[in-house]
């Protein structure tokens, strides 16, 4: 089996803008139920709804809570640092994310930005939740952050970055979310023994289905891109990543 371990199927309003955007036009049937049956046919078996504000997160809660092998994640997402109520996590989330920073667009977010960051390192540790990063053209800002909180469980997702900060990661502990991003860029690879699946849905649907819109069904494609990378069976890839993402989330 495998887990998506970073999707946002929950949230309408993105995969509506995904769909009218999608290059490649296809008739599928982008509703919550059918996105879920395709993904369990490919026996992605199990996914995690990423919360990247506070109202998304409360949505991913939702759409978790009636689904059983779906689970949801806390978080405010870097660019929306300045909108951000500093109100705490509710309910019972698997991780705290995704959170980080991301100069990308410019720095002009930088301290609102590092200020929810360290708060959100806070959460994470009184709850005895994982984090969930979402880190972008930010890790000289990253790592004395983490290092001064003590993080110790966590994944850097959609990771695309430099072989230097991918050791950094690695010397640190972390795991690393591979997506699409990896089958059509020339990314450092991690080591199998810290890497998650994930598919980022409804963006960066991997090679052969690139252009389309994203849903965790694409997630063996991934897993094929790593076991040709690797050069193991993929049924390997998948049993190593889904003990990562059970280690990682507990789930
Ligand atoms: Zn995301």
């Amino acid at each position: 089996m495998f887990i998506d371990t970073h999707c946002h199927i929950h949230d309408r309003e993105t995969y509506d803008f995904a769909i009218s955007r999608q290059q490649k036009k296809s008739e599928e049937d982008f509703s919550p139920r059918q996105i879920l049956k395709r993904a369990r046919n490919n026996n992605v078996r199990k996914m995690i709804v990423v919360g990247t504000s506070e109202k998304d997160s409360l949505l991913a809660r939702d759409f978790a809570s009636a689904e059983k092998d779906v689970y949801w994640s806390w978080g405010v997402h870097p660019d929306e640092a300045e909108e951000y109520g500093l109100s705490e996590p509710v309910d019972n989330p698997v991780a705290i994310g995704e959170v980080g920073l991301d100069y990308h667009n410019g720095t002009d977010c930088r301290e609102a930005q590092i200020k929810m960051l360290r708060m959100m390192i806070g959460f994470a540790k009184t709850r005895d939740l994982p984090l969930i990063f979402h880190v972008r053209d930010a890790f000289d800002d990253f790592w004395p952050i983490v290092d001064e909180l003590g993080v110790e469980r966590a994944v850097i997702h959609s990771f695309s970055d430099s072989e230097e900060n991918l050791k950094k990661a690695l010397d640190r502990g972390f795991y690393i979310g591979v997506n699409g991003l990896a089958t059509f860029t020339d990314l450092p690879t991690p080591p199998l023994s810290r890497t998650l699946l994930e598919t980022d849905a409804p963006f960066l649907a991997p090679v052969p289905v690139r252009g389309r819109v994203n849903e965790p069904s694409y997630v063996p494609f991934i897993a094929e891109f790593l076991a040709e990378k690797h050069g193991v069976d993929v049924k390997e890839i998948a049993r190593i990543t889904t003990k990562n993402a059970q280690d990682l989330f507990g789930i």
